[in-house]
């Protein structure tokens, strides 16, 4: 029997955990998100999780607890502490990646994983090998939750989710459990890189946030890339192909040859890791007279992203001296900021975090997101923003896991953490 142990004022707590229950409940709600959608959400049917959310979140007592046109659901659990403590906000998202169906998700446990390889049901080629996912050799003993082999699970980020309502039904169970103010947010289209373009901040009314979205227990992550978008427009020389010779210069044969100069051994998704920015192709169109080249540049410093796009710049510039009646232009473009430029000025949210994690029974692990998260826009739209583990494994993809015992380690941590506010106000 699963239970939550708090350590408060009034004695020890102990809670049945209805996580999974939860889980198993929300992965079978279809909400794949669309990127060629202009509505928002992207897909209407995001709307029927949010919906039953809502509804839940009102049958727990949460008075305003409400859907809103946009798809975004937001509640207040009341504060029980007289003190002033800050408003915490703790935010999932609903949607799952539009990289892989998330339609008729057919949850099944492995109870007791005693290690190795887990074949999936509907289709026996999809198999969780223990050699390509070593985070299974932490999970012994654990009851480990995938899909049918059909389907992506959608633990990304529904985990985030069930533990947000279960570490809510606790609280709200327990009024004797000090704590300030606490806001739930709901997010949708954070797949597709729009979760938080509605969402209504001063409705909201926090003073900081955590997404409830990471990878391994324990982990916390206080960084993201910082990231900057790059395009090369080459204009080349044109003339019939009957009578080109000395005439023209090729705009797609200068493209091609800027690619090629591109670092082989560094510098890109594929041969990086870490801590190591990338300077990452991708796309490339064009025709005799004009090409273009798309880059991503990522980094997580300033100075690191400036490295990048000083060495696309010098490539290019080395690349036009043979098309001396060639033009081109670079042009560089912010889109994200590494989010611990504005954290660094809370060090409390991670300290805070870590605490909880240590009190949930895990060692804390602070590490950096090779990627942007809703957080790091959140933080840098006034709401700082740190990511708290889900348990969520392989994710975008039908090997997606999770486990029973990392879903209840995270309703521990968010319920500790709401506790310790109030303890350091
Ligand atoms: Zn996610």
């Amino acid at each position: 029997m699963a239970v939550l142990t708090v350590h408060t004022g009034v004695g020890n707590i102990e809670f049945i955990h209805g996580v999974t229950e939860r889980f198993l409940r929300y992965v079978t709600i279809d909400t794949q998100s669309d990127p060629a959608s202009p509505t928002c959400p992207s897909t209407v049917k995001q709307k029927t999780l949010g919906a039953l959310l809502a509804q839940e979140l009102r049958d727990l007592g949460l008075a305003d607890a409400h859907l809103d046109e946009h798809g975004y659901v937001y509640a207040t659990i009341p504060a029980t502490t007289d003190k002033t403590v800050p408003v915490i906000c703790f935010c999932a998202h609903m949607d799952t990646s539009p990289d892989c169906s998330g339609e008729g998700v057919k949850p099944q446990i492995v109870k007791n994983y005693q290690g190795g390889d887990i074949v999936l049901k509907a289709d026996p080629a999809q198999i969780i090998r223990a050699a390509e996912h070593p985070a299974l050799a932490q999970q012994i003993g654990h009851d480990i939750i995938t899909a049918d082999g059909t389907t992506l699970l959608g633990a990304d980020n529904k985990a985030g989710i069930a533990e947000i309502m279960d570490a809510a039904a606790f609280l709200v169970a327990h009024p004797e459990i000090r704590h300030g103010t606490l806001k739930i947010l709901f997010t949708p289209d954070e797949e597709i890189g729009r979760g938080v373009d509605k969402v209504d901040l001063e409705k909201l009314g926090a003073d900081f946030a955590y997404t409830i979205d990471g990878e391994t227990a324990g982990n916390i992550e206080d960084e993201t890339f910082s990231a900057d978008s790059a395009v090369v427009t080459i204009t080349g020389v044109s003339a019939h192909p009957g009578f080109a010779k000395g005439r023209i210069e090729h705009a797609i044969k200068i493209a091609t040859a800027i690619v090629e100069r591109l670092p082989k051994d560094t510098c890109s998704p594929e041969t990086t890791e870490g801590r190591d920015g990338f300077l990452h192709p991708i796309g490339i169109a064009g025709s005799l007279e004009q090409a273009t080249l798309s880059f991503i540049v990522r980094d997580f410093t300033e100075a690191g992203l400036q490295e990048k796009e000083a060495l696309l710049q010098g490539i290019v510039d080395e690349v036009m001296r043979g098309y001396p009646r060639s033009t081109a232009t670079v042009e560089i473009k912010p889109q994200y900021r590494n989010m611990k430029q504005v954290l660094d000025r809370h060090p409390e949210l991670v300290e805070n975090a870590r605490e909880a994690i240590r009190r949930a029974g895990l060692t804390p692990v602070t590490t950096s997101i090779r990627g942007g998260t809703d957080g790091s826009r959140l933080s840098f739209m006034g709401l700082p923003c740190p990511n708290i583990f889900a348990g969520e494994h392989a994710f975008h993809s039908r090997l997606e896991w999770v486990s029973r015992q990392d879903m209840e380690a995270a309703v521990r941590t968010i319920v500790h953490l709401a506790t310790i506010f109030d303890e350091r106000a």
